[in-house]
């Protein structure tokens, strides 16, 4: 079948098309870029000069080519003489007549305009839909997109220093990288001049005009960094709620990573209709202005994990720069770890480690649903490809296994080495083994080998068994991957916990020591099937197996319920918790509800009972129902928020009854969203009507009105289509938007009666202005498999000018095609083993009922 290939029966990543890349070969080094820009937001247009100073390598160089892309060149000078230029597509290439003579310095000027830009640079202005946009515009470089807005060698391996003037109409501002050298008023225009004295590259250049706000912040850290945050008129209060921790962050970054923040200042500024999250350009952070947010929203939602992250990248990414994209996870893995640092140092240890395990969750869903790949890879079409969860997640994780190994002490040593040893450098993943190795004499060759050049992880299965003749335990640790000649087991050490006396509550923040009574004991793994017999002196009621879950992989824990119980009810572990959870939910004896209940009463951590409420809705069974219904009323919002999502697998009006009021007047907007969703699962007669109700209203980000447009499509009841691809239109919130899509696509799976109109919504939705909602559209569309949509997907994934969106239209062509070569008799035996699974719940639910007193 087509449906796997060689990778272990994933997904490959790289798509038709794909090749290696490697850097380009330089004959120069930049030193500086000075940036004199004229931007005219009514107009789209950008005036320019760009005075690029290049210093000849080891020859004497005649030519240069400089990418630039819809840039309209107009004049090119070499101290007041012109050069001869040739304009090609995507660059343009600069005759040096005599040649720039080996080792010397040269300087030249390129004079040019561009004109309503599709790339790199964007110009935000109110339109019919969404009358409340301000004029304003901002760039958006990475990964290869300054090409768009200025003639530049545009690749990170370049690295130089910048001075950027920016003219703008008097009142606007303007920000650009670095420290502001000058602001002068002349006449009716404001010049703001900034220079970044230490190199960086083009990726991290950026511009961003606008009549915004300033807010100065407290200086922080060793240097007392100057810290401030721009917003537009009328969002100071939401910014500071976004933008508040930003100092404290910039101090706890500063202790752990040894180096003090490096640049001259630090700024984020929140831009409307940006097409990340943020941008950590230099010194000067671009957000999304989406993170600002209400106090509602401040119940339960935080900018800190992504003002967190575009700090982390100052260093990460800014002042240490992978040399190439293949290389990104330098960036990105270290910016997604200190999102988990700076939880930890702010919220505590249990934070920590639930952030990690819910990093890891994601790069396995990535992994199982959507292709395999090393974190380390240079086979791609375009570098944004590679911006995924294998880079970001697991990319983290990966450092979170690294602190394992290393132990504190000497993983903090080699990341301060490796910072301080490679700062204003470009580095590759081999910088990083060489840093530990210095730091701390070991040899990393091989575990990077395993987790970092090489696709996958291991899927254990633990399980373990008391013999109480012999007093022995024998633990069995299972790699259920494939394993073969090609691709062996996984190596690793692992450490084994066992206590005679659980505790009867969990530690909260425990570090992943060993506990009071507790004796530790390693494990060594390298077989596909290992079995240690551990001689004790009594059975051991808590046995915690890798008890800082560091093993970045699926694990699966059988215990037996006693055991699981007591790990449940007692492992400081959140991560073991949530794995005897797990193992507790499917075994449903009277230990594991009576475990679950108690769970609800006295468990510290939210993670764990939202982990707890998303096992018991998956078992359906009456019991886990009573257990839910209960939690709907914890105290934390996340929890609820589980809660209320795990009920939408029951189809009962006590359900349903329980699920309205809180979707109607819960204090967070994401526990009456989920509840709303969740609402239309029960498919209640009352739903509708309140589902509707909900949608007619506007909160935060379309968040509780995204709630109602997913339980509308799960009613299956045609009626919910107009409200649907109401939700779906121009001028409503770009969350709901995306929301809506995915519920068009659900409504098609549903209601075949609608299959007609959906399909045609989605068609035109597809490539929407708004990437974003594209990207969903085409998502609902793959969801649905419908090969009428091939043409419009074949046609996106060759001319959107998103690369993530021509990624996505072209990994949906190629599901849907193989879901078109499946044999219909697979999809009906899908359904049969649907109605037997479906036999045997009942079946179990009677004998449980029978074996009640
Ligand atoms: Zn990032």
């Amino acid at each position: 079948m087509s449906f796997h290939d060689d990778t272990h029966g994933h997904r490959q990543f790289a798509l038709p098309g794909s090749r290696p890349h490697y850097g380009p070969d330089k004959t120069v080094a930049v030193e500086h870029i000075d940036l004199h820009l004229t931007p005219d937001l009514a107009n789209r247009r950008l005036d320019g000069v760009v005075t690029t100073t290049v210093r000849a390598l080891d020859e004497p160089v005649a030519s240069l080519t400089l990418d630039a892309v819809d840039i309209a060149v107009s004049h090119v000078s070499r101290d007041g003489k012109a050069l001869a230029i040739e304009v090609r597509d995507d660059r343009v290439e600069v005759s040096f007549d005599p040649p720039i003579a080996a080792g010397a310095s040269a300087t030249f000027a390129i004079a040019y305009r561009v004109e309503n830009p599709r790339a790199g640079l964007f110009f935000i202005a109110p339109d019919p839909a969404y009358p409340e946009k301000v004029a304003h515009a901002w760039t958006q470089s990475q990964d290869q997109n300054a090409r768009h807005w200025f003639p530049c060698l545009d690749y990170p391996h370049e690295k130089q220093t910048t001075q950027t003037t920016v003219v703008v109409r008097k009142g606007e501002f303007a920000l650009a990288n670095g420290a502001l050298i000058e602001r002068r008023d002349d006449g009716d225009a404001t010049t703001f001049v900034y220079r970044q004295e230490i190199p960086h590259p083009t990726y991290l250049t950026t511009m961003v005009v606008g009549p915004f706000v300033e807010r100065d912040q407290r200086a922080a850290g060793a240097g007392k960094t100057p810290v401030a945050y721009y917003v537009l008129p009328g969002r100071e209060a939401d910014g500071q709620r976004a933008f508040g921790a930003t100092p404290e962050m910039i101090e706890a970054f500063e202790s752990r990573i040894g180096t003090p923040y490096p640049f001259a200042r630090y700024s984020q500024i929140a831009v409307q209709d940006f097409i990340f999250g943020g941008m950590e350009n230099t010194s000067a952070t671009t957000q999304t202005d989406r993170t600002l947010h209400d106090e509602i929203a401040h119940v339960d939602f935080s900018s800190d994990p992504l003002v967190s992250h575009e700090l982390a990248h100052q260093w990460f990414g800014d002042l240490l720069t992978c040399r190439d994209w293949s290389h990104a996870w330098l960036n990105e893995g270290f910016a997604t770890y200190f999102e988990t640092v700076w939880r930890e140092a702010h919220l505590g240890y249990d934070e920590y480690l639930y952030d990690n395990f819910e990093c890891v969750g994601r790069y396995l869903e990535e992994d199982g649903d959507r292709y395999r790949r090393p974190i380390v890879c240079n086979r791609y079409r375009d570098p944004i490809e590679l911006f995924d969860r294998h880079l970001y997640e697991k990319g983290g994780a990966t450092l979170h296994m690294l602190r394992g190994e290393l132990g504190d002490a000497r993983f903090w040593r080699s990341i301060r080495h490796y910072v301080d040893r490679n700062k204003e450098r470009n580095v590759e993943t081999i910088d990083l083994i060489r840093a530990i190795e210095e730091a701390t004499g070991r040899n990393l060759r091989g575990f990077f080998d395993q987790w970092v050049f090489r696709g996958g992880h291991p899927e254990l299965e633990v399980a373990t068994a008391w013999d109480s003749e012999r007093n022995v335990l024998t633990v069995t640790v299972d790699q259920k991957q494939t394993v073969s000649k090609d691709v062996p087991a996984y190596v690793f050490d692992v450490e084994l916990g066992v206590i005679a006396d659980a505790p009867d509550a969990p530690a909260t923040d425990a570090a992943p020591g060993p506990i009071k009574g507790e004796r530790r004991i390693e494990l060594h793994v390298e077989r596909e099937h290992e079995t240690f017999t551990i001689p004790l002196d009594a059975e051991p009621k808590l046995i915690r197996f890798d008890p800082g879950a560091f093993i970045l992989g699926s694990v699966k824990t059988t215990f037996g319920p006693a055991r699981a119980a007591a790990a449940f009810g007692g492992d400081p572990s959140v991560v073991a918790r949530i794995r005897a959870a797990r193992e507790l939910a499917k075994d449903g004896s009277a230990t594991a509800r009576a475990a679950f209940a108690r769970a609800f009463e006295s468990e510290p951590f939210w993670g764990v009972l939202a982990e707890a409420a998303g096992v018991l809705g998956k078992t359906r069974a009456p019991w886990a129902r009573t257990v839910l219904l209960g939690g709907l009323s914890h105290a934390h919002p996340k929890v609820r928020r589980a809660v209320a999502a795990a009920l939408g697998n029951f189809r009962d009006a006590e359900t349903a009854s329980a699920l309205l009021p809180v979707a109607q007047n819960d204090a967070s907007y994401f526990v009456r969203s989920a509840a709303l969703g969740a609402l239309g699962k029960t498919r209640d007669p009352r739903a509708f009507d309140a589902l509707v109700a909900a949608l007619e209203r506007r909160t935060w980000n379309g968040t509780v009105e995204a709630g109602a447009v997913r339980g509308l499509a799960e009613l299956a009841d045609a009626r919910a289509t107009d409200p649907i691809l109401g939700a779906c239109e121009m001028g409503r919130d770009e969350g709901l938007r995306r929301a809506a899509m995915g519920a068009l696509g659900r409504q098609g799976e549903l209601v075949q009666s609608e299959r007609t109109r959906v399909a045609g919504a989605l068609d035109r939705y597809a490539d929407d202005p708004m990437f974003l909602v594209s990207l969903a559209a085409i998502g609902a569309i793959e969801a649905l498999g419908d090969p009428r949509h091939l043409g419009t997907l074949a046609r996106i994934g060759e001319s959107a000018t998103d690369g993530r969106v021509r990624r996505d239209a072209a990994e949906a062509a190629i599901r849907i095609r193989e879901a078109q070569s499946v044999p219909a008799q697979v999809t009906g035996l899908r359904d049969d083993v649907d109605t037997l699974r479906d036999d045997h719940r009942k079946l179990q639910e009677k004998l449980e009922a029978l074996a009640r007193p």
